[in-house]
């Protein structure tokens, strides 16, 4: 799966950016532009992984869940077994 790729690269950019913080935190210098790639990196790291998380709540819709007594339902269920609450498909266009 890509996102657990993008996750362990976010990760390792995390800790090179604790890394180069506490090296400047040390006293060294000219780290700033290291620092800067680093963070503008990782925040591309995270709208991709939110953008594949999204693609997979897209792809994997959720079962359909009782109104009035949150039981999880099957995808096909028109009532809840539970207490027969009528279930109201919330994407018709589906
Ligand atoms: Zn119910």
């Amino acid at each position: 799966m890509e996102i657990s790729k993008l996750e362990k690269e976010m990760e390792n950019n995390l800790s090179a950016l604790g890394n180069l913080v506490f090296m400047q935190y040390k006293g060294e210098e000219g780290l700033e532009d290291e620092v800067d790639r680093l963070l503008q990196s990782t925040r591309e790291l995270e709208t991709e992984m939110a953008e594949l998380h999204e693609q997979i709540a897209r792809l994997n819709p959720k079962p359909p869940t009782c109104p009035s007594c949150q039981t999880q339902l099957p995808y096909v269920a028109k009532f809840c077994y539970i207490c027969g609450t009528k279930i109201v498909d919330d994407n018709p266009a589906g």
